[in-house]
């Protein structure tokens, strides 16, 4: 993919940039590999004001970032405010609580002392994508300079002017050079980076296709990955369920980011018992929203990311209705210029479908009606996906139960599937594996070096 910003609200090129040749990219691990040496003795109070200063220096400028990511990838405005906020939010977080996270870890024995100490391990790659372009860098940039790792970042081909501001971001809060690394660089680099030495994890957010690639270079040369992959996340709505609470809730965990979220609440499972009043509830919800430019603070529905997401997700929703789905709401592109897809509901999936297997990463919401709990668990399941998940119910101790039940990585109850810096993050079956933010995400990419002092 071409390195360029494409407004998709009207398709127009606005920037193109050049990808970096081997050479520069060679010399900027080197510096990266240069920073570390000095980064990882670096005490944790140096670093968490490293991170302090990120923070605060995003809430100056949020409305300069906000402005990009809309530009580059359609975001509402509102929305990629709130984008800089959770941002400022995770590297203040980890600001915060490093110290507390990283102390040694005491462990029982018969005479003397053990203790394990998280200690970094060097240069980190990222590969992150363009749905979320300053929070999906500040999950896994803030905990691993917070441990004395540096990061690079291949971000994705679509955002360049945030993934060049998050880099210039670093500089300007005072950060040497290799800290923070943006790499301009196509996706088929990525193998040979792995099989650098001085590379010591990989880890990446975005599609099934790309993490497998990753984790297939990652595996061949002895590194640590981890994945957070795509999802396709079930929203249960049980038979004693406040409906109007449940249809904003799924109003909101559908839509938010046009749908394009990989924690989106993609399939309504609902009882029932309540589901035409769901159904008619939230239909009404999702229709005569106000089209336009995501730029205005008024517009509902803004564009997709680009002109192939929305030919992929129509594709994908035509396919469904040739093969027996009905739209009952929308169904096709908006007929206009730029990425615009019409706010769709589909009924009537079936097992063969492709709505029913694959992620619709935009504004179509699946609908399923279940006779009971039991039903919509075997529903849920019934996924290759394994991300995040929600369980409305008045009786918390049934939404517990079902929650115990479902094969992902998060269930929220009464709420969408949410994402906050003090709570773990990560799926399991074919979302990926390892978590991001709370403490455990700063465990991924340290040693845990055991000391064991002999009592003797
Ligand atoms: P994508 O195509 O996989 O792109 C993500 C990143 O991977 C980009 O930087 C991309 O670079 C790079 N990439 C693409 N192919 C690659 C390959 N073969 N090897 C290595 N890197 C490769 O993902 P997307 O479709 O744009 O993004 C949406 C996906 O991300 C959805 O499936 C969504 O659910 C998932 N997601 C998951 C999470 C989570 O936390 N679990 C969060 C957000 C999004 P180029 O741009 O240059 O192609």
């Amino acid at each position: 993919m071409a390195i360029q910003t494409i407004n998709p609200f009207d398709n127009s090129v606005v920037k193109k940039y050049t990808e970096y040749t081997d050479e520069a990219v060679d010399q900027k691990i080197a510096t990266a590999h240069e920073a570390y040496k000095i980064w990882k003795d670096t005490p944790v109070a140096d670093r968490a004001k490293l991170l302090a200063k990120i923070s605060e220096l995003l809430l100056q400028n949020k409305k300069k970032y906000a402005q990009l990511i809309t530009l580059e990838m359609g975001k509402l405005i509102g929305e990629s405010e709130d984008e800089i906020d959770i941002s400022a939010a995770i590297f203040k977080y980890y600001a915060d609580n490093a110290e507390k996270f990283l102390e040694d870890k005491p462990f029982e024995v018969e005479e003397g002392k053990a203790y394990v100490r998280y200690t970094s391990i060097g240069v980190i790659l990222g590969v992150e994508p363009w749905n979320y372009p300053f929070y999906q860098v500040a999950r896994v940039a803030s905990p691993n300079v917070a441990v004395g790792n540096v990061i690079m970042v291949k971000h994705a081909s679509n955002v360049p002017q945030c993934a060049q501001a998050i880099e210039d971001l670093f500089i300007e809060a005072g950060a040497a050079e290799g800290i923070y690394t943006n790499l301009f660089i196509s996706s088929k680099k990525i193998d040979k980076l792995a099989q650098d030495n001085r590379i010591k994890g990989l880890a990446l957010t975005g599609s099934e296709e790309a993490g497998a690639s990753l984790a297939e270079s990652a595996g061949k040369n002895l590194k640590k990955s981890v994945l957070e992959l795509g999802g396709s996340d079930p929203f249960i709505v049980l038979d004693d369920a406040d409906i109007d609470n449940a249809v904003e809730q799924a109003f909101n965990g559908r839509m938010k980011n046009m749908g394009q979220s990989c924690t989106a609440a993609k399939r309504l499972i609902v009882a029932d018992a309540i589901a035409d009043e769901f159904l008619e509830k939230f239909t009404k919800r999702m229709s005569g929203l106000k089209v336009g430019n995501p730029a205005d603070e008024t517009t509902e529905i803004g564009p997709l990311s680009s002109e192939d997401a929305v030919k992929k997700l129509a594709e994908q929703v035509k396919d469904s209705i040739a093969a027996g789905a009905t739209a009952v709401l929308g169904g096709k592109r908006l007929e206009r210029d730029g990425a615009f897809m019409e706010p769709t509901i589909l009924t009537n999936l079936k097992p063969g479908m492709r709505a029913y297997h694959e992620e619709l990463f935009g504004p179509v919401a699946s609908f399923y009606r279940v006779k009971d709990e039991d039903e919509a668990i075997k529903l849920a399941n019934d996924s290759e996906f394994g991300l995040g998940g929600a369980v409305f119910s008045k009786d918390i101790k049934r939404a517990e139960r079902v929650a115990l039940q479902i094969e992902t990585g998060m269930v929220f109850i009464n709420q969408p599937t949410a994402s906050s810096p003090e709570l773990p993050f990560g799926g399991t079956k074919r979302s990926g594996y390892g978590r991001e933010l709370s403490s455990l995400g700063i465990e991924e990419f340290v040693n845990k070096k055991l000391i064991r002092i002999s009592g003797n």
